[in-house]
């Protein structure tokens, strides 16, 4: 309140100035021969009109400029929360990591068609930056050349900088080292899961910054699509901890049934092989149970490397494991994993794990099409190649098997007991 009475007082004291002026200026214009009241009404007319029409002018222009400058806010703010929301729409739906990185080059596309952009990540190393996202119009800049995430000062500092022109004396040391420095650029960090892992990088070939505009949008793209990336990581890894076996990696019984189940749904004709460490037993009860482990993953990594790509490998439970391969009848299958056999003697040869065998049944789909009556035959092949003295893989056609006698599953062999006759007609 103090601060308005100089006003106040000025603006009396403006009042008087101008109220002699006119005073004056009537007294003279009354010497030419005009009333002076009349003389001085129309000059404080005229005097007043310009000191209260010029500044009230001015006031209005100013109140006009920010009521404008508050619209535009407000239709930014608009716009930006519109494409927030429909880039999370389309986020959401992206159940993948790559169908994320489609709906970012997407919103690339839309924001700024000839502008490029693009997203780098870090590895699985964390240490080194690849491409995961790129917006590349006809005739743009390159990209960034930055190799890892601690390279980028975005990244080290956190947050999104802005570069009016690369030959700047501030300017990245990434932007200023390009054949052609003269380009604006703008760099926003991504996080994922709360550590900064790589970097959104535009670039255009003004020598102006970004306008803000554009760089909340790629804000909001780089924020929401580390959240998503994040997100469909943790759920990948909880996934696959639910699918796989803790020790070796393969994996477990569950989802070994359910791609089976996949299979059979196709049609798709498949061998199966059970198989079985021979003596382990022996092995844990000399060297130890973490030798024991040992082997069991040196035995899941080299089955991992003999079977192809699209072959179900598995490990059922303690030392047993069934491989499934599509496409192959038993006898292809059985040449195919006599190669782990061969191979499992090589990866022992070194003696860093005490030696030990494997032997198997192999059938196929020919013989029955329910997973677990193939597993019971499988077991029963197992059972005939531990009699027979273990370190072999057998398949129904190798073994004369007589109609009258089951032959005895693994559990049975391990109770120490003989073929059991099931049709023994008194
Ligand atoms: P066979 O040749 O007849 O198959 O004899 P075996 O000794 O392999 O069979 P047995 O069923 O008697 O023993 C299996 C052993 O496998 C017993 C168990 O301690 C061991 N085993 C099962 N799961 C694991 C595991 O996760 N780690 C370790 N170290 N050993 C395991
Ligand atoms: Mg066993
Ligand atoms: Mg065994």
């Amino acid at each position: 309140m103090s601060g308005t009475w100089p006003l106040i007082f000025f603006d009396v004291l403006a009042v008087l100035g101008l109220t002699g002026l006119c005073s004056m200026a009537a007294r003279a214009w009354a010497g030419t021969g005009t009333s002076y009241w009349l003389a001085y009404a129309g000059i404080g007319i005229v005097a007043l009109t310009l000191v209260i029409a010029i500044p009230l002018r001015y006031f209005l222009i100013r109140q006009r400029r920010e009521a404008d400058g508050r619209e535009a806010i407000l239709v930014h703010e608009g716009e930006r929360r519109e494409f927030a929301a429909r880039l999370s729409r389309a986020l959401e739906m992206a159940d993948t990591e790559s169908a994320a990185f489609s709906v970012a080059a997407r919103a690339f596309g839309e924001l700024a068609p000839t502008t490029m952009i693009e997203v780098l990540l870090a590895d699985s190393s964390q240490a080194h930056l690849v491409r995961a996202v790129a917006h590349e119009p006809v005739g743009a800049l390159h990209g960034c050349g930055v190799a890892t995430p601690k390279g980028c000062p975005a990244v080290r500092n956190g947050h999104a900088l802005s570069f009016a022109n690369g030959s700047d004396l501030d300017a990245c040391p990434h932007l200023s080292d390009r054949g052609d420095p003269q380009c604006g650029a703008v760099c926003v960090p991504v996080s994922i899961m709360g550590s900064s892992v790589g970097v959104l990088h535009a670039v255009h070939r003004s020598t102006e910054k970004f306008e803000l505009r554009e760089t909340d949008a790629l804000e909001i793209v780089a924020q929401q699509l580390g959240g998503r990336v994040g997100l469909l990581s943790a759920m990948s890894q909880s996934q696959i901890q639910a699918n796989t076996d803790p020790l070796t990696g393969l994996l477990n019984r569950r989802s070994l049934e359910n791609e089976v189940r996949v299979l059979m749904r196709r049609d798709i004709p498949f061998s199966l092989v059970l198989a079985d460490l021979d003596h382990f037993k022996r092995l844990n009860d000399t060297y130890g149970h973490d030798t024991g482990d040992r082997a069991l993953r040196l035995f899941a990594r080299t089955m991992r490397r003999v079977m192809r790509d699209g072959d179900i490998v598995a490990r059922y439970g303690g030392e047993e494991f069934i491989v499934v391969m599509p496409e192959i009848e038993a006898g292809a299958a059985l040449v195919a994993f006599d190669r782990v056999r061969t191979e499992l003697e090589i990866a022992l040869s070194d003696g860093r794990i005490p030696g030990f065998t494997v032997s198997a049944g192999v059938v196929d789909t020919t013989e029955s099409l329910s997973l677990d009556e193939l597993i019971t035959m499988a077991d029963q092949l197992l059972l005939t190649a531990k009699r027979n003295g273990r370190n072999q893989i057998l398949h129904t056609g190798m073994v004369e098997q007589p109609a009258t006698t089951r032959v005895p599953t693994l559990t049975d062999v391990n109770a120490g007991a003989r073929p059991v006759v099931v049709n023994d007609v008194a």
